[in-house]
Protein backbone atom coordinates (compact mmCIF):
# COMPACT_ATOMS: atom_id res chain seq x y z
CA UNK A 1 0.00 0.00 0.00
CA UNK A 2 1.72 3.29 -0.54
CA UNK A 3 1.74 5.89 1.70
CA UNK A 4 -1.32 8.02 0.96
CA UNK A 5 -3.54 4.96 0.53
CA UNK A 6 -2.38 3.51 3.59
CA UNK A 7 -3.47 7.12 5.54
CA UNK A 8 -7.17 7.17 3.85
CA UNK A 9 -7.52 3.52 4.48
CA UNK A 10 -6.64 4.90 8.69
CA UNK A 11 -8.87 7.71 8.55
CA UNK A 12 -11.56 5.51 6.87
CA UNK A 13 -11.01 3.19 9.56
CA UNK A 14 -11.36 5.92 12.68
CA UNK A 15 -14.13 7.27 10.81
CA UNK A 16 -15.95 3.72 11.23
CA UNK A 17 -15.36 3.73 14.75
CA UNK A 18 -16.73 6.95 15.34
CA UNK A 19 -19.56 7.51 12.95
CA UNK A 20 -22.02 9.98 12.84
CA UNK A 21 -18.83 13.17 13.13
CA UNK A 22 -17.68 15.42 11.15
CA UNK A 23 -15.04 16.05 13.19
CA UNK A 24 -13.14 13.47 15.89
CA UNK A 25 -11.60 15.22 18.60
CA UNK A 26 -8.67 12.93 19.84
CA UNK A 27 -10.27 12.91 23.68
CA UNK A 28 -14.34 14.33 24.33
CA UNK A 29 -15.44 14.13 27.71
CA UNK A 30 -18.74 11.96 28.15
CA UNK A 31 -21.22 13.42 30.49
CA UNK A 32 -23.92 10.46 30.53
CA UNK A 33 -24.14 9.46 34.24
CA UNK A 34 -25.21 11.17 37.72
CA UNK A 35 -23.75 14.55 36.49
CA UNK A 36 -26.21 16.79 36.63
CA UNK A 37 -27.92 15.13 39.40
CA UNK A 38 -25.00 15.82 41.67
CA UNK A 39 -24.58 19.47 40.45
CA UNK A 40 -28.24 20.22 41.01
CA UNK A 41 -27.59 19.04 44.34
CA UNK A 42 -24.34 20.46 44.91
CA UNK A 43 -26.06 24.06 44.15
CA UNK A 44 -29.08 23.62 46.36
CA UNK A 45 -26.91 22.59 49.44
CA UNK A 46 -25.58 26.44 48.82
CA UNK A 47 -21.96 24.25 49.41
CA UNK A 48 -20.24 25.50 46.21
CA UNK A 49 -16.74 26.58 47.33
CA UNK A 50 -14.67 23.97 49.03
CA UNK A 51 -16.33 22.92 52.07
CA UNK A 52 -18.81 19.97 50.74
CA UNK A 53 -20.07 16.79 51.41
CA UNK A 54 -19.03 15.68 47.70
CA UNK A 55 -15.36 17.06 48.44
CA UNK A 56 -15.29 14.37 50.99
CA UNK A 57 -17.27 11.85 49.24
CA UNK A 58 -14.74 12.52 45.99
CA UNK A 59 -11.63 11.56 48.26
CA UNK A 60 -13.27 8.24 49.59
CA UNK A 61 -13.69 7.25 46.41
CA UNK A 62 -10.00 8.08 45.32
CA UNK A 63 -8.99 5.99 48.21
CA UNK A 64 -11.08 2.92 47.51
CA UNK A 65 -10.24 3.14 43.29
CA UNK A 66 -6.28 3.50 44.26
CA UNK A 67 -6.19 1.51 47.65
CA UNK A 68 -4.22 4.59 49.15
CA UNK A 69 -4.91 5.39 52.57
CA UNK A 70 -5.67 9.69 52.13
CA UNK A 71 -6.70 11.13 49.51
CA UNK A 72 -6.49 14.78 49.37
CA UNK A 73 -8.80 16.91 46.31
CA UNK A 74 -7.36 19.82 44.99
CA UNK A 75 -8.04 22.12 42.32
CA UNK A 76 -6.26 20.63 39.44
CA UNK A 77 -3.37 17.80 38.96
CA UNK A 78 -0.71 20.89 38.69
CA UNK A 79 -1.55 21.93 42.24
CA UNK A 80 -1.24 18.28 43.43
CA UNK A 81 1.82 17.69 42.03
CA UNK A 82 3.41 20.87 43.58
CA UNK A 83 1.64 20.33 46.91
CA UNK A 84 3.04 16.81 46.89
CA UNK A 85 6.63 18.21 46.27
CA UNK A 86 6.28 20.34 49.11
CA UNK A 87 5.13 17.77 51.58
CA UNK A 88 8.01 15.42 49.94
CA UNK A 89 10.31 17.94 51.72
CA UNK A 90 11.33 19.13 48.02
CA UNK A 91 13.06 22.77 48.78
CA UNK A 92 14.96 25.74 46.94
CA UNK A 93 18.02 24.49 44.91
CA UNK A 94 17.33 20.92 45.41
CA UNK A 95 17.37 18.52 42.31
CA UNK A 96 14.21 16.12 41.27
CA UNK A 97 14.77 13.39 38.88
CA UNK A 98 11.85 13.36 36.02
CA UNK A 99 11.89 12.10 32.30
CA UNK A 100 12.24 14.50 29.41
CA UNK A 101 8.83 13.67 27.83
CA UNK A 102 6.25 14.14 29.85
CA UNK A 103 3.62 16.83 29.93
CA UNK A 104 5.07 21.26 31.00
CA UNK A 105 3.31 20.74 34.17
CA UNK A 106 6.10 18.14 35.74
CA UNK A 107 8.69 20.66 35.16
CA UNK A 108 6.60 23.28 35.97
CA UNK A 109 5.70 22.25 39.53
CA UNK A 110 9.08 20.59 40.37
CA UNK A 111 10.13 24.83 39.34
CA UNK A 112 7.37 26.53 41.23
CA UNK A 113 9.22 25.33 44.49
CA UNK A 114 13.08 26.47 42.77
CA UNK A 115 13.50 23.40 42.72
CA UNK A 116 15.50 22.06 39.67
CA UNK A 117 14.44 19.51 37.46
CA UNK A 118 16.51 16.63 35.83
CA UNK A 119 15.47 15.37 32.75
CA UNK A 120 16.12 11.66 32.07
CA UNK A 121 15.55 9.03 29.43
CA UNK A 122 12.34 7.39 28.84
CA UNK A 123 11.78 4.05 28.39
CA UNK A 124 11.44 2.07 24.66
CA UNK A 125 8.57 0.48 26.23
CA UNK A 126 6.83 1.59 28.54
CA UNK A 127 7.20 5.35 27.44
CA UNK A 128 7.74 6.30 30.97
CA UNK A 129 11.15 7.18 33.25
CA UNK A 130 13.71 4.34 32.42
CA UNK A 131 14.70 2.79 35.22
CA UNK A 132 17.72 1.43 33.81
CA UNK A 133 18.70 5.14 32.99
CA UNK A 134 18.11 6.10 36.84
CA UNK A 135 19.62 3.54 38.37
CA UNK A 136 22.62 5.00 35.66
CA UNK A 137 22.29 8.00 36.50
CA UNK A 138 22.55 7.83 40.56
CA UNK A 139 25.37 5.82 40.06
CA UNK A 140 27.14 7.66 38.13
CA UNK A 141 26.20 11.07 40.27
CA UNK A 142 24.54 9.92 43.42
CA UNK A 143 26.43 10.64 46.10
CA UNK A 144 25.02 9.17 50.15
CA UNK A 145 25.46 11.62 53.01
CA UNK A 146 23.42 12.00 56.01
CA UNK A 147 20.62 9.83 55.19
CA UNK A 148 19.61 11.79 51.84
CA UNK A 149 21.26 11.61 48.37
CA UNK A 150 23.34 14.25 46.65
CA UNK A 151 24.33 15.11 43.15
CA UNK A 152 28.47 14.86 43.58
CA UNK A 153 29.17 16.93 40.60
CA UNK A 154 26.53 19.78 41.38
CA UNK A 155 26.08 19.30 45.21
CA UNK A 156 22.99 20.12 45.05
CA UNK A 157 20.25 17.82 47.08
CA UNK A 158 18.54 15.19 45.06
CA UNK A 159 15.17 15.39 46.96
CA UNK A 160 12.56 13.62 44.74
CA UNK A 161 11.86 11.64 41.65
CA UNK A 162 8.91 12.22 39.52
CA UNK A 163 8.23 9.19 37.23
CA UNK A 164 4.84 9.83 34.65
CA UNK A 165 2.81 7.20 33.60
CA UNK A 166 2.65 8.25 29.94
CA UNK A 167 -0.69 8.64 28.22
CA UNK A 168 -1.98 5.71 30.63
CA UNK A 169 0.71 3.26 30.40
CA UNK A 170 1.99 2.22 33.47
CA UNK A 171 5.88 2.42 33.63
CA UNK A 172 8.06 0.05 35.84
CA UNK A 173 7.05 1.63 38.76
CA UNK A 174 7.95 -1.21 41.41
CA UNK A 175 11.95 -1.20 39.56
CA UNK A 176 11.75 2.68 40.02
CA UNK A 177 10.77 2.33 43.74
CA UNK A 178 12.88 0.40 44.49
CA UNK A 179 16.28 2.04 43.32
CA UNK A 180 14.49 5.58 45.12
CA UNK A 181 14.35 3.34 48.37
CA UNK A 182 17.88 1.94 47.63
CA UNK A 183 18.86 6.01 47.84
CA UNK A 184 16.49 7.17 50.14
CA UNK A 185 14.94 9.39 47.55
CA UNK A 186 11.12 10.40 47.55
CA UNK A 187 8.90 8.97 44.72
CA UNK A 188 6.22 11.21 43.81
CA UNK A 189 4.13 9.87 40.97
CA UNK A 190 2.76 11.75 38.27
CA UNK A 191 0.00 9.91 37.35
CA UNK A 192 -2.52 12.99 35.93
CA UNK A 193 -2.84 10.84 32.82
CA UNK A 194 -3.37 6.82 34.65
CA UNK A 195 -6.37 7.00 36.60
CA UNK A 196 -7.81 3.33 36.14
CA UNK A 197 -4.22 2.20 35.09
CA UNK A 198 -2.68 -1.02 36.87
CA UNK A 199 0.95 -2.09 37.19
CA UNK A 200 1.06 -6.17 38.86
CA UNK A 201 -1.86 -5.16 40.38
CA UNK A 202 -1.93 -2.44 42.17
CA UNK A 203 -3.39 1.38 40.92
CA UNK A 204 -0.71 4.11 39.59
CA UNK A 205 0.04 6.29 42.06
CA UNK A 206 0.13 3.83 45.56
CA UNK A 207 3.76 2.83 44.57
CA UNK A 208 5.65 6.00 46.71
CA UNK A 209 5.48 8.57 49.14
CA UNK A 210 2.94 10.13 47.49
CA UNK A 211 0.83 10.08 43.91
CA UNK A 212 -1.33 12.95 41.98
CA UNK A 213 -3.63 12.91 39.34
CA UNK A 214 -5.68 14.65 37.22
CA UNK A 215 -9.39 15.74 36.26
CA UNK A 216 -8.78 17.80 33.74
CA UNK A 217 -11.15 18.59 30.58
CA UNK A 218 -9.26 15.97 28.32
CA UNK A 219 -8.53 13.04 31.05
CA UNK A 220 -10.04 9.86 31.05
CA UNK A 221 -12.40 11.09 33.95
CA UNK A 222 -12.87 14.99 34.49
CA UNK A 223 -14.94 17.62 36.43
CA UNK A 224 -14.03 20.39 34.51
CA UNK A 225 -10.96 21.31 36.55
CA UNK A 226 -9.56 19.12 39.50
CA UNK A 227 -6.52 16.90 40.99
CA UNK A 228 -6.04 14.85 44.04
CA UNK A 229 -2.66 13.33 45.82
CA UNK A 230 -2.66 10.39 47.44
CA UNK A 231 -0.24 8.62 50.57
CA UNK A 232 -0.30 6.20 52.97
CA UNK A 233 1.55 8.35 54.96
CA UNK A 234 -0.73 9.81 57.91
CA UNK A 235 1.18 12.91 58.75
CA UNK A 236 2.12 13.61 54.85
CA UNK A 237 -1.59 13.27 54.20
CA UNK A 238 -2.20 15.71 57.21
CA UNK A 239 -0.19 18.42 56.14
CA UNK A 240 -0.99 18.14 52.55
CA UNK A 241 -4.80 18.47 53.54
CA UNK A 242 -3.71 21.69 55.86
CA UNK A 243 -1.36 23.21 53.44
CA UNK A 244 -4.50 23.23 50.64
CA UNK A 245 -6.86 24.91 52.81
CA UNK A 246 -4.64 27.93 53.55
CA UNK A 247 -2.98 26.11 56.71
CA UNK A 248 -5.61 27.52 59.05
CA UNK A 249 -5.65 26.15 62.44
CA UNK A 250 -9.46 24.90 63.55
CA UNK A 251 -11.02 27.45 65.46
CA UNK A 252 -15.09 28.40 65.69
CA UNK A 253 -14.25 31.77 64.72
CA UNK A 254 -10.70 32.73 64.82
CA UNK A 255 -8.61 32.95 61.75
CA UNK A 256 -5.39 32.23 62.73
CA UNK A 257 -2.64 30.21 60.32
CA UNK A 258 0.43 28.49 60.60
CA UNK A 259 2.28 28.01 57.21
CA UNK A 260 1.95 29.63 54.44
CA UNK A 261 -0.72 28.08 52.89
CA UNK A 262 -2.55 27.53 49.29
CA UNK A 263 -6.27 27.49 48.43
CA UNK A 264 -5.48 24.18 46.63
CA UNK A 265 -8.66 22.66 47.75
CA UNK A 266 -11.05 21.58 45.03
CA UNK A 267 -14.25 22.76 44.88
CA UNK A 268 -17.85 21.38 46.17
CA UNK A 269 -19.08 22.35 42.35
CA UNK A 270 -16.29 20.65 40.79
CA UNK A 271 -16.43 17.66 43.47
CA UNK A 272 -20.19 16.75 42.50
CA UNK A 273 -19.12 16.65 39.03
CA UNK A 274 -16.31 14.29 39.90
CA UNK A 275 -18.07 11.74 41.87
CA UNK A 276 -20.01 11.12 39.35
CA UNK A 277 -17.45 10.65 36.71
CA UNK A 278 -15.58 8.28 39.17
CA UNK A 279 -18.67 6.33 38.99
CA UNK A 280 -18.53 5.41 36.05
CA UNK A 281 -14.41 4.90 35.62
CA UNK A 282 -14.69 1.09 35.12
CA UNK A 283 -17.11 1.12 32.58
CA UNK A 284 -15.20 4.19 30.69
CA UNK A 285 -11.68 2.25 30.79
CA UNK A 286 -13.26 -1.10 29.63
CA UNK A 287 -14.74 0.97 27.18
CA UNK A 288 -11.70 2.60 25.93
CA UNK A 289 -9.23 -1.27 26.14
CA UNK A 290 -11.84 -2.39 23.64
CA UNK A 291 -11.26 0.51 21.49
CA UNK A 292 -7.55 0.17 21.93
CA UNK A 293 -7.76 -3.94 20.86
CA UNK A 294 -9.61 -2.75 18.25
CA UNK A 295 -6.92 -0.26 16.83
CA UNK A 296 -4.47 -3.09 17.65
CA UNK A 297 -6.03 -5.62 15.86
CA UNK A 298 -5.95 -2.97 12.85
CA UNK A 299 -2.68 -1.82 13.04
CA UNK A 300 -1.22 -5.16 13.64
CA UNK A 301 -2.45 -5.43 9.70
CA UNK A 302 -0.37 -2.18 8.27
CA UNK A 303 3.51 -1.86 7.65
CA UNK A 304 5.51 0.81 9.22
CA UNK A 305 3.09 1.36 12.16
CA UNK A 306 3.71 0.23 15.59
CA UNK A 307 0.64 0.46 17.71
CA UNK A 308 1.88 0.95 21.72
CA UNK A 309 0.30 -2.22 23.75
CA UNK A 310 0.46 -2.30 27.41
CA UNK A 311 3.31 -4.05 29.07
CA UNK A 312 2.48 -7.93 29.78
CA UNK A 313 2.84 -6.34 34.19
CA UNK A 314 0.38 -3.57 33.00
CA UNK A 315 -3.26 -2.84 32.98
CA UNK A 316 -3.32 0.65 30.93
CA UNK A 317 -6.34 2.60 30.95
CA UNK A 318 -5.22 3.59 27.35
CA UNK A 319 -6.10 7.01 27.85
CA UNK A 320 -4.60 8.39 24.76
CA UNK A 321 -3.82 5.62 21.53
CA UNK A 322 -0.52 5.91 20.81
CA UNK A 323 1.49 5.30 17.74
CA UNK A 324 5.20 5.05 16.53
CA UNK A 325 5.43 5.82 13.22
CA UNK A 326 8.98 4.93 10.89
CA UNK A 327 10.59 8.55 10.90
CA UNK A 328 9.45 12.31 11.86
CA UNK A 329 8.81 12.59 7.73
CA UNK A 330 6.13 9.96 8.02
CA UNK A 331 4.77 11.43 11.24
CA UNK A 332 4.85 14.91 9.69
CA UNK A 333 2.71 13.65 6.69
CA UNK A 334 0.21 11.61 8.47
CA UNK A 335 -0.09 14.54 10.81
CA UNK A 336 -1.03 16.66 8.26
CA UNK A 337 -3.23 14.44 6.28
CA UNK A 338 -5.09 13.26 9.08
CA UNK A 339 -6.02 16.42 10.76
CA UNK A 340 -7.17 17.79 7.33
CA UNK A 341 -9.89 15.12 6.48
CA UNK A 342 -11.05 16.07 10.46
CA UNK A 343 -9.69 13.09 12.69
CA UNK A 344 -7.71 14.81 15.18
CA UNK A 345 -4.21 13.38 15.98
CA UNK A 346 -1.71 15.08 18.26
CA UNK A 347 2.42 14.28 17.95
CA UNK A 348 4.45 13.89 21.45
CA UNK A 349 4.73 17.05 23.72
CA UNK A 350 7.89 19.17 22.93
CA UNK A 351 10.97 17.18 24.87
CA UNK A 352 11.18 19.37 27.79
CA UNK A 353 15.44 20.63 27.63
CA UNK A 354 14.13 22.22 24.47
CA UNK A 355 12.27 24.34 25.87
CA UNK A 356 13.91 28.16 27.45
CA UNK A 357 12.81 27.75 30.95
CA UNK A 358 15.18 24.32 31.07
CA UNK A 359 17.30 24.39 28.20
CA UNK A 360 20.21 24.55 31.23
CA UNK A 361 18.66 21.91 33.31
CA UNK A 362 20.68 18.72 33.96
CA UNK A 363 19.89 15.63 31.23
CA UNK A 364 21.34 12.27 30.40
CA UNK A 365 21.72 10.89 26.34
CA UNK A 366 18.33 11.04 26.24
CA UNK A 367 18.02 8.80 23.07
CA UNK A 368 14.68 6.82 23.38
CA UNK A 369 13.32 9.95 23.63
CA UNK A 370 15.01 11.80 20.58
CA UNK A 371 13.65 8.50 18.91
CA UNK A 372 10.38 8.74 20.49
CA UNK A 373 9.38 12.43 20.24
CA UNK A 374 10.08 12.34 16.46
CA UNK A 375 7.67 9.54 15.79
CA UNK A 376 4.97 9.38 18.07
CA UNK A 377 1.22 10.31 17.17
CA UNK A 378 -1.78 10.18 19.45
CA UNK A 379 -4.96 9.08 17.81
CA UNK A 380 -8.89 9.82 18.99
CA UNK A 381 -9.73 7.74 21.71
CA UNK A 382 -13.09 9.30 23.84
CA UNK A 383 -14.81 6.81 25.49
CA UNK A 384 -17.50 5.24 22.64
CA UNK A 385 -21.23 5.94 23.03
C1 LIG B 1 -2.83 16.80 32.75
C2 LIG B 1 -1.49 16.62 33.35
C3 LIG B 1 -1.06 17.33 34.48
C4 LIG B 1 -1.76 18.51 35.05
O1 LIG B 1 -3.05 18.43 35.31
P1 LIG B 1 -4.01 19.73 35.34
O2 LIG B 1 -5.20 19.19 36.03
O3 LIG B 1 -4.26 20.11 33.91
O4 LIG B 1 -3.32 20.79 36.10
C5 LIG B 1 0.16 17.02 35.04
N1 LIG B 1 0.96 16.10 34.52
C6 LIG B 1 0.61 15.41 33.42
C7 LIG B 1 1.55 14.40 32.89
C8 LIG B 1 -0.60 15.65 32.79
O5 LIG B 1 -0.92 14.99 31.67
Amino acid sequence: MGQTSQYSHIIQYIKSLFPNQDFIPLHEPRFIGNEKKYLADAIDSTFVSSVGAYVNRFEKMMQDITGARYAIATVNGTAALHMALIVAGVKQGDEVLSQDLTFIATANAISYIGARPVFLDIDRKTLGLSAEKLEAFLKEFGKREGGATFNSKTGNRIAACVPMHSFGFPCEIDRIAAICQEWNIPLVEDAAESIGSYYKGNHTGNFGLLGTFSFNGNKTVTCGGGGAIVTNDERIAKLAKHLTTQAKTPHTWEFNHDYIGYNYRMPNLNAALACAQLEQLNAFVENKRKLAENYKNFFERLEGIEFVAEGKDAKANYWLNTLLLESKAERDAFLGEVNNSGVMTRPAWTLMHKLPMFQDCLRDDLQVSHWVEERLVNIPSSVRI
